[in-house]
């Protein structure tokens, strides 16, 4: 089969005959029809997750296609079924896995990341991990992005920060991910600001719902955020950025008791707090990673229903991956960039 293979770090993706996976009794053969491209493949690229990811490498972590072949002990599966794949793969047997959180198994391995994933023809999956999705096959290029740009800020507003009717989220960098989180925000009932340096996307973010949308968090923005609030700050800060002065700026905006997750990072670059300011504000900073497949489920069924839109708002075929890798490099389009099949 054909893939985008990874030999060198710093180098473009290179077309390859590869072997097609070999299939487990538990397993599901799929034809890849989408593959979202996420900033984490930008790093991955660059060789920033060089202690995780073994080269040659196929990257892609937010699949989309149809079954072509199943495992002899599959059920309720067949083949020509519709699907997304939950991109985390975990033992389902450890204290984590065991109390709901399997997104943080300690034994998880990812597609893209520890195993090969879907920028490629076809990709090999357990059973578990492939979630049905009713539609179109053109419709799947809308749902393949929920994996990750969607199912990392709903787990993270839901269920790592709580967020409640009426409250005040502060959501840094609208751009994949961000914008889904303004939706989830809004779904969740929460007015939403939002901080992004590109037009295109704070507009996005407004039409999504955003109340109040600013272009960088600096002391100006400190200054509305606290006018928004009564002067207390907002509860809930979605750092999608990950540098030290956006994270500065984030917590400089939280209310007392208020909760930071930190959903953006830069694997170089860390992030420092003053244990005063943290003492004194019972601030409350999380981290948090990907969902559950119960969330991605949640998710389906929301963008099913129309209440959430998946922000896709470019397509580049697979061959082609190295300009899509560009185009997100370069921030030349709001929302996610999805590859469609070889
Ligand atoms: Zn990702
Ligand atoms: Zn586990």
């Amino acid at each position: 089969m054909k893939a985008m293979v990874l030999r060198g770090y710093d180098r473009p993706l290179q077309v390859e005959e590869v072997d097609k996976p070999t299939l487990g009794p538990d397993e599901v053969l799929v034809k890849v029809a989408y593959c979202g491209i996420c900033g984490t493949d930008l790093k991955i690229l660059e060789g920033k997750l060089a202690d995780i990811v073994k080269l040659p490498h196929i990257p892609g972590h937010e699949i989309a296609g149809t079954i072509v072949e199943i495992g002899s002990k599959v059920k309720d599966l067949k083949v020509g079924d519709l699907g997304i794949v939950y991109p985390y793969v975990s033992c389902r047997d450890c204290e984590l896995c065991r109390t709901g959180q399997e997104n943080i198994c300690f034994d998880v391995k990812r597609f893209g990341f520890e195993l090969k994933g879907g920028f490629a023809e076809y990709v090999g999956v357990p059973a578990y991990n492939f979630c049905k999705v009713e539609g179109s096959m053109e419709s799947l290029k809308n749902f393949a992005v929920l994996t990750d740009a969607a199912a990392t800020p709903y787990h993270a507003l839901k269920r790592i920060a709580r967020v409640t009717l009426g409250q005040k989220v502060l959501i840094i960098g609208a751009g994949g991910l961000g914008l889904h989180g303004v939706q989830i925000a809004k779904l969740l009932g929460a007015q939403v600001a939002v901080v992004d340096i590109r037009e295109e996307n704070r507009s996005l973010a407004k039409k999504f719902g955003a109340e109040l949308v600013m272009s960088s968090i600096d002391g100006r923005a400190k200054k509305e955020i606290l006018l928004w609030t009564g002067g207390k700050g907002v509860d809930v800060v979605l750092e999608g950025v990950g540098s030290p002065s956006t994270f500065q700026g984030a917590l400089s905006c939280l209310k007392r008791g208020g909760s930071l997750v930190i959903m953006g990072y830069d694997p170089s670059t860390p992030l420092s707090v003053n244990g005063k300011d943290m003492h004194y504000n019972e601030w409350k900073v999380f981290g948090t990673r990907l969902s559950t497949k119960q969330e991605l489920l949640e998710l389906i069924s929301l963008s099913s229903q129309g209440s959430l839109k998946p922000v896709v708002t470019m397509s580049v075929a697979m061959e082609e991956a190295n300009r899509g890798m560009e185009i997100l490099r370069e921030g030349n389009t709001p929302g996610r960039i999805v590859l469609t099949a070889f």
